[in-house]
């Protein structure tokens, strides 16, 4: 055991370690003689008091398994082996690390627990690409803000919640005015900045529950939760303010600021409707709101009941 690669301790029925293996000491930067003979292996993987997984299996306390770890597996062997996932501080190592840990309890003939080996795999690289991967996977690389993909499954799972809970659902569509004039004047890089800025004033006026989401170019969209028409409005209105206020200069149209239309829609979810539908309704008003002349709020009274719409 000492000289294997893979780091490993062994705690004894009374939770003292009795084996520190020369890889578990380069993990934790703790060395064995430190540590062997106390009860305190969980100080080399964490700042605050937590038992280890081996402490776990030792107390017979496995039922605090997933207040503990961020998953875990019973291995299906009949052994009572364990393995679990989570970050750990190692504040001897310095820094944080993602380990993924097995632990095999040894019984005597007679069945008393003797002893409990942990081996640890240090998985911060894997879990750190897992992170990377789905970011990418949700977040605009531009602004920051959710990607298309996000909005659709977001606005779905909240579709199902409205429906479940008889709730209304707010949308805005939110439009950039005269944006290829901007382009023009400025240039795609001077676009893209444009795009950060109101990305950035957008997502401020946002509470924990809404989402804020590139739906495409330079249209954004927001999922209003448990929003009556009335509460959208007043959100839309901060945001054309906001955006208004950044006082950017838009030189392609004359002496103007760049200015955002935005489209409401709200509908108490029925059996019989679709999220598509919500879509659709908020472009509506986005158009109205274009064709009366952008940098103004259009919303959508009557494809709303009216419990819906909070009037
Ligand atoms: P309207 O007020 O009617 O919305 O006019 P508009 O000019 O904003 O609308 P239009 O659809 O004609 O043009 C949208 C422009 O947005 C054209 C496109 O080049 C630009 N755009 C879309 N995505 C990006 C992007 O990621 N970066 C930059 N810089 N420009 C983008
Ligand atoms: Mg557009
Ligand atoms: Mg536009």
């Amino acid at each position: 055991m000492e000289s294997l690669v893979v780091p490993i301790f062994v705690l004894d029925a009374r939770c003292r370690v009795v084996v520190w293996n020369r890889a578990c000491e380069r993990l934790t930067g703790v060395p064995a003689n430190e540590v062997l003979g106390s009860s305190d292996a969980w100080r080399s993987f964490y700042k605050h008091p937590r038992p280890t997984l081996a402490d776990l299996v030792v107390q017979g306390r496995t039922a605090e398994l997933s207040a503990l770890y961020d998953d875990h597996q019973r291995l299906c062997d009949d052994e009572g082996n364990l393995s679990a996932q989570s970050w750990c501080d190692m504040p001897r190592a310095g820094r944080r690390r993602y380990l993924a840990v097995d632990v095999s309890p040894i019984h005597s003939e007679d069945g008393t627990l003797v002893a409990v080996v942990e081996t640890l795999r240090d998985m911060t690289a894997e879990k750190q690409a897992q992170i990377a991967l789905e970011q990418l996977a949700t977040r605009d690389g531009l602004t920051g803000l959710a990607n298309r993909r996000c909005f659709d499954d977001t606005l779905h799972a909240e579709w199902q919640r409205a429906l479940r809970q008889g709730q209304p659902l707010s949308l805005l569509m939110v439009d950039v005015d005269n944006f290829k004039q901007y382009n023009d004047a400025y240039g795609h890089v001077g676009g893209d900045a444009c795009l950060q800025r109101i990305a950035g004033a957008v997502a401020n006026e946002m509470r924990a529950n809404d989402l804020v989401a590139r739906y495409g170019g330079e249209e954004f969209a927001v999922i209003l939760p448990n929003q009556a028409l009335k509460g959208a409005a007043i959100v839309a209105e901060r945001i054309r303010c906001r955006v208004e206020q950044l006082r950017l200069p838009n030189l392609g149209v004359g002496n103007q600021c760049v200015t955002v239309s935005i489209g409401a829609a709200t509908v108490l979810a029925a059996p019989d409707t679709d999220p598509a539908g919500l879509i659709a309704t908020a472009d509506a008003a986005l158009y109205r709101a274009k064709h009366m002349g952008r940098n103004r709020i259009g919303l959508t009274l009557d494809a709303a009941p009216a419990a819906a719409a909070g009037l």
